[in-house]
């Protein structure tokens, strides 16, 4: 694998981060993940919009600019063909002697990645997964894509060791997102998402999804989600870059709505599988 590290373009076994890098040393840094299907990169510049207010949100200069972010992710997958892949992009604060506040003249760290994209197995569109609620540890900038993940790591673990694919975070009796994805629930056929707050990652494939539903003309509204609308939700859906949409049909051990993933779903997945498809035929 050849990966990008400070504009050189590397075998993976070769890249050098310093011990004293603040990513390593304090979580100091933020990151973005963009989906690639058929060598194009999905809603691309919503990524780079969302890397740019990260950036900004903890105050690192941006290291590129829009056209050199094009290029270096056009060159890294050059050297990394293959069909559907994601990159992972991260920028941290740079190497410098450690010390809580922002060191002087430090120029930041940039490394991206490409790997390989399995869509989700195909027995989950038959059975959907399991998901586990729990309360959201995070802190209150959820907005900010940042490296720091320790909060969102132990949710998901507890929620594998509950036999479960996802934590769903609660926060003031309300859910908010998932440890690594947006929560959508339907109730009486309309569709509900947590509107954009700092509670929550904007994520790139909720915009699409709200898009795709207004497009289609399915009833969604972005309203707060509280513990009640969770529990006697129809159906239930996580959304991802790389999970895309995934029907939960379990919460906490009882049935979703009939325990199957439900029809607005797969009215919803239709239309995602043909925006990818159309994104690959250019
Ligand atoms: N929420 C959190 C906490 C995430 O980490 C992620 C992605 O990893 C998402 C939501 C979904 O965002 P996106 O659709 O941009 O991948």
């Amino acid at each position: 694998m050849t990966v990008y590290l400070n504009g050189e373009y590397l075998p993976e076994s070769e890249a050098r981060v310093s011990v004293l890098d603040r990513g390593f040393l304090f979580g100091d840094g933020v990151y973005e993940v963009v989906p690639v299907y058929g060598g194009r990169c999905l809603r691309l510049e919503e990524h780079l919009d969302r890397l740019e207010r990260s950036l900004a949100a903890v105050r690192i200069e941006p290291p590129l600019d829009r056209a050199g972010w094009r290029d270096m992710l056009t060159r890294l997958l050059e050297h990394n063909p293959g069909e559907d892949r994601s990159v992972y992009l991260q920028v941290t604060r740079g190497v410098a002697r450690r010390d809580h506040a922002f060191p002087a003249d430090t120029s930041p760290t940039v490394f991206a990645m490409v790997n390989a994209l399995t869509p989700p197995d195909p027995a989950v569109r038959e059975t959907g997964v399991a998901a586990v609620t729990m309360p959201d540890t995070r802190w209150s900038r959820c907005d900010i894509k940042a490296i720091t993940l320790l909060a969102n790591i132990l949710a998901r673990q507890q929620a594998v060791e509950a036999g479960a694919t996802e934590a769903i975070l609660m926060r003031g009796g309300r859910a908010t997102e998932g440890a690594a994805s947006n929560l959508f629930v339907v109730g009486d056929g309309v569709i509900v998402t947590p509107p954009k707050d700092q509670s929550l990652l904007p994520g790139i494939t909720r915009d699409l999804v709200v898009e795709l539903a207004a497009d289609h003309g399915i009833p969604l509204m972005e309203a707060p989600v509280t513990e009640a609308d969770l529990r006697a939700a129809e159906e239930i859906w996580l959304t991802s870059s790389t999970k895309e949409i995934l029907p939960v049909t379990r919460l906490d051990g009882v049935p979703v709505g009939d325990g199957r993933p439900g029809p607005v779903w797969a009215r919803m997945m239709k239309h995602y599988q043909t925006y990818k498809q159309q994104l690959r035929e250019g």
